[in-house]
């Protein structure tokens, strides 16, 4: 059918089941045979508003009324310094740089970190570390920074001067990071793709010691467990941890393409004009649109609801995992949860699918659960019924 002639000219790169989505709501996708599925993925952590917000739709009308999509950083427009604002003003006093996508928003921490890592401590400080297991985009700085063999081996040589590291072994991370060569330290305080897995609170303020200690520039990569997800704006919250660097994206624009580095004011006072830049990064349309859904994200009754939320959600799931066998662990946070099974953790998607539910794996023996933010009690109970349904 249509779908099929479609997708037959996009590259593959996708592993993609067959079920075209038409329309969605809330929490539903429907696919073009009129079937309704419930999405735990949220675009993989994108949708925090769900489809069709309301909050969404208002942003956009009003940001099209002005009839600016796109200037160019050539000018200045409103939307994305008021947005700049609001994202200093819940981090940490700093400057913000917007790009388009996660592994942009990477980069241009990996270069920014340079820049100012070279001014305090001469061209020999360049270097990136990273830690097992963390993902942080598929452009050659962050494919360095990931650490996933099948995404590199393809791709070599990669950018040099990168470290991947053991983040359960203090002592590698103690011998690698060094005053004179580290630049930067990145680190998801929830590794998402690498199997949900929150860093301890304890390892993030060991990290964020070590790094005031060599001068490094520490950069939280939340990507995928900010703005919310795991009910404080920031995951690094949960830790009372700030970093120097902090990028953002999937969330932030509700599902429109926009990255964004908060940057600290030791690190942003090294840059200058030309230093970096992109021609999108933060357009009047989709600044727009990440103010809104950053004010509806931030309220404090928004995000008291996602812990609560999410207290359920654990509280299921780790009774789930005390009847089936196959579950080996259960970790997560917030709205963000990850079941480690015994078990193919496709072969679980798939069933659950055919059930009507959506979920994502997390490399190949995690069970991702990401419902949007505004997912309701009901949904929840259902799509974990689902869950328990399909487990082996
Ligand atoms: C998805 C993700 C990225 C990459 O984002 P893209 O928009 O796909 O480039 C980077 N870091 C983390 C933690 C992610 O989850």
């Amino acid at each position: 059918m249509s779908g099929a002639v479609a997708a037959s000219a996009l590259l593959g790169v996708y592993r993609q089941p067959d079920i075209t989505f038409v329309s969605g709501a809330g929490s539903w996708l429907v696919d073009e045979e009129g079937r309704s599925y419930l999405d735990f993925t949220s675009g993989i952590g994108t949708n925090a508003l769900g489809f069709d917000s309301p909050v969404i739709r208002a942003a956009l009308l009003e940001a099209l009324d002005s009839g600016l999509i796109h200037t160019s950083n050539l000018f200045r427009t409103h939307p994305g310094e008021r947005l700049a604002r609001a994202l200093v003003e819940a981090s940490f006093p700093g400057r913000v740089f917007f790009c388009n996508s996660g592994a942009e928003a990477g980069e241009a921490a990996f270069k920014l970190s340079r820049r100012w890592a070279r001014e305090v401590g001469g061209p020999g400080k360049h270097e990136i570390v990273a830690f097992r297991g963390g993902f942080h985009g598929r452009l050659f700085g962050t494919l360095a920074a990931t650490d996933r063999p099948a995404y590199q081996e393809p791709f070599r040589p990669l950018l040099p001067g990168v470290h991947i590291v053991d983040l359960q072994g203090p002592g590698e991370v103690d011998r690698v990071v060094s005053s004179e060569r580290t630049a930067a330290l990145v680190v998801e305080p929830v590794q998402g793709e690498g199997g949900v897995r929150p860093v301890p609170a304890a390892t993030l303020r060991a990290l964020r010691e070590l790094c005031d200690e060599r001068r490094v520039a520490l950069v939280f990569d939340e990507v995928q467990c900010g703005l919310g997800r795991t009910g404080r704006l920031f995951a690094y919250e949960h830790a009372g941890v700030r970093p120097d660097l902090l990028t953002l994206a999937k969330p932030l624009a509700g599902g429109l393409p926009m990255g964004a580095v908060v940057v600290g004011d030791e690190v942003a006072g090294a840059v200058r004009p030309g230093d970096h830049a992109t021609t999108f990064g933060g357009g009047p349309l989709v600044a727009s649109v990440a103010l809104a859904v950053v004010e509806a994200v931030a309220r404090p009754g928004f995000l008291a609801e996602v812990r609560r939320k999410g207290r359920e959600v654990e509280r299921r799931l780790r009774s789930l995992a005390r009847e089936h066998a196959a579950v080996v662990e259960v970790r997560g946070l917030g709205l963000m949860w990850g079941l480690e099974l015994r078990a193919d953790a496709g072969t679980v998607v798939e069933a659950a699918r055919e059930r009507g539910l959506l979920l994502v794996g997390a490399g190949p023996g995690v069970v991702r659960i990401l419902p949007p933010l505004t997912v309701t009690d009901e949904e929840l109970a259902h799509g974990l019924d689902v869950v328990q349904e399909v487990l082996p």
